[in-house]
């Protein structure tokens, strides 16, 4: 408890003192919390939900770092003008921000290094996974720039273990690597069953969740870091122009904290907030993938403390469905098109029955999905994947088994192509057309259109590697047929804070706010632009947190020994 008698704040008396207030715990907000503690600050992390890990313990933990330590010691040969050089094909053109850029790649590295030194994270590369563009450009890479996670026992974490988001959208009980040995994604059912159950009945975590697990064992049992759960950040109080306090909620009772030093968000996008998707994605219609608690609160903030929030185009939008009866968190569970895409025997037309996009790279999809035409309006939507019975003996459709019937009301099926376009309102000889047209392709291999199947990424990413002439292409052709809408399901990340290459948070005229720093989906990605790398998210969350929690310690706190 400790009095400060502030006008400024409006806040005369605090419930709580410490040195950082660390709000939200994707990987980013962990590592923060886990830097500035070692270096001798007192730190508090804030969690809206009631569980751990956000979106990282969504995903699949794939953490881009090129030329980590981990590669290095793995005799990956790496250099950084390549590196350099794929990053600027990333950006296609875009102005990006090569200081940030630069101070990403560089903390990248080190928070990697120091996550495995300090904080016990066994880190591995991702064997197997190519970088989203190799074959495409020659700067990219086939190996060695993606890590992950060793897997984790959950009762390494003691009263925490039931307190980590497990995803519901990756398969978190066995590693990338494990699971492109295994064929990929899509061939669970053929995957080394004993382990699989001696993972599930020991509660073994990888992939995102398993990320997060060590996190949270660094940070809530080794460090013994306070954690609070349900206990949004509600209000950032300044004094004199800089940040003094947050008001927070902790399981519905009104708190105040002081923070000497300053505030990291890692509070993640505007996802599940009813307006903004539409101001920042400009589709017809937006559901997320992410967790129910991201729900736009950094802007909603950002009136407190005068920080910018500014637009940025990068892949968010993606093509997604929702399977009639899943949820989470009392929501629709609404899962991306990866995988389904991708695979044999299925293929995605427009409003129009036409082809429009490589369905293999589902971005491409998002992309060209959203194209909007002032006069024409959105040409590609609503869009439909269509499969065909083979697809459906072979392959999963998001955690519908191959094999299994699909549920009441997902798809119109009928037993011919005519009637399928019939049922889904577009016109049948168009179906039919692409229908034959893509057959021709499948058989050949190569997709003339759109090249799809044609990176090795969307080969071990999205394929089924057993699959002959292409792992991405197989023709339409055994009844019954199935038409399933898709929506817009993404990442609300298509603007956000702007950050300096310390991470601090600018306001509308370019200057930091003086204790205010964020990491993730909260930050516009001015490093990266518009196209898509995957790992890249969960790297730039690592390394501005890591970043922002260095230079508070570096700076504020030095200043006021
Ligand atoms: C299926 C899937 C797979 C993916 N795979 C990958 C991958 O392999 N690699 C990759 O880089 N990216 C991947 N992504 C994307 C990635 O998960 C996110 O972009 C990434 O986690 C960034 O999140 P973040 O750092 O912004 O914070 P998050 O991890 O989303 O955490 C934000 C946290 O803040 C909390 N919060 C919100 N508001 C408040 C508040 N007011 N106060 C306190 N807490 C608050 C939330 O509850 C949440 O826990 C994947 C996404 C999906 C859906």
């Amino acid at each position: 408890m400790n009095l400060m008698p502030s006008e400024a704040t409006g806040q005369s008396k605090w419930d709580l003192e410490t040195d950082i207030v660390v709000g939200g715990t994707g990987a980013g907000g962990l590592t923060s919390a886990i830097v500035a503690h070692d270096s001798g600050l007192r730190v508090i992390v804030l969690e809206k939900s009631s569980v751990v890990g956000g979106g990282a313990a969504v995903s699949d933990g794939e953490v881009w770092i090129p030329r980590s330590h981990v590669a290095e010691r793995e005799g990956i040969k790496d250099n950084d003008e390549n590196i350099e050089e794929y990053l600027d094909y990333l950006s296609s053109s875009y102005p990006v921000d090569k200081s940030v850029r630069k101070r990403w790649i560089e903390a990248g590295r080190i928070a990697a290094n120091y996550l495995d030194e300090k904080a016990g994270i066994k880190w591995i590369i991702v064997r197997g996974l190519s970088d989203v563009f190799a074959g495409v450009i020659p700067s990219a890479s086939y190996e060695g720039r993606y890590l992950e996670v060793k897997p984790i026992a959950g009762e390494e974490l003691g009263a925490w273990k039931d307190k980590i988001l497990r995803s519901p959208q990756v398969p978190y009980f066995v590693t990338n690597e494990e699971m492109f040995r295994f064929g990929g994604a899509s061939t669970l059912k053929d995957w080394p069953q004993d382990l699989i159950q001696t993972r599930i009945k020991n509660d073994v975590l990888c992939q995102g969740s398993g990320l997060v697990a060590y996190l949270l064992k660094a940070v809530a049992i080794d460090r013994k870091i306070p954690v609070y759960l349900e206990a949004p950040i509600k209000k950032i109080l300044m004094k004199d122009g800089r940040v003094a306090g947050i008001k927070t909620e902790v399981s519905g009772e009104a708190k105040s904290i002081r923070c000497r030093f300053g505030v990291v968000l890692n509070i993640g996008g505007y996802d599940w907030h009813p307006v903004y998707p539409y101001f920042f994605e400009q589709v017809p219609e937006w559901h997320s993938v992410m967790p129910p608690s991201i729900e736009g609160d950094f802007i909603t903030l950002a009136q407190d403390t005068g920080a910018s929030v500014i637009p940025y185009r990068i892949y968010s939008a993606m093509p997604g469905f929702h399977i009639p009866g899943e949820e989470w968190f009392g929501k629709d569970l609404y899962r991306q098109l990866t995988f389904e895409g991708g695979l044999p025997h299925s293929l995605v037309v427009n409003k129009s029955g036409r082809r429009f996009a490589d369905e293999s790279y589902f971005q491409d999809l998002g992309i060209k999905g959203a194209l909007h035409d002032k006069t024409l309006g959105y040409v590609n939507y609503p869009f439909y994947i269509i499969l065909d019975q083979q697809y459906l003996d072979n392959y999963p459709f998001g955690s519908i088994e191959p094999g299994t019937p699909l549920p009441e009301g997902l798809a119109v099926k009928a037993q011919s192509l005519k009637e399928l376009a019939e049922g889904l309102r577009i016109d049948s000889h168009t179906l039919i057309a692409t229908v034959e047209r893509f057959n021709e392709f499948a058989r050949k291999g190569v997709d003339e259109d759109f090249g799809r199947g044609s990176k090795a990424w969307a080969n071990q990413y999205t394929g089924d590697l057993r699959h002959k002439p292409n792992p991405n292409l197989g023709p339409i052709e055994k009844q019954p047929f199935y038409g399933i809408r898709l929506h817009f399901a993404g990442i609300g990340h298509n603007g956000g804070y702007w950050i300096d290459s310390d991470g601090r948070v600018l306001n509308m005229a370019g200057n930091p706010i003086l204790g205010l720093y964020a990491c993730g989906n909260c930050v516009a990605f001015t490093e990266l632009g518009p196209t898509y790398q995957d790992g890249a998210c969960l790297s730039r969350s690592i390394a501005f947190g890591y970043v922002a929690a260095e230079h508070i310690a570096k700076n504020l706190a030095k200043s006021q020994d």
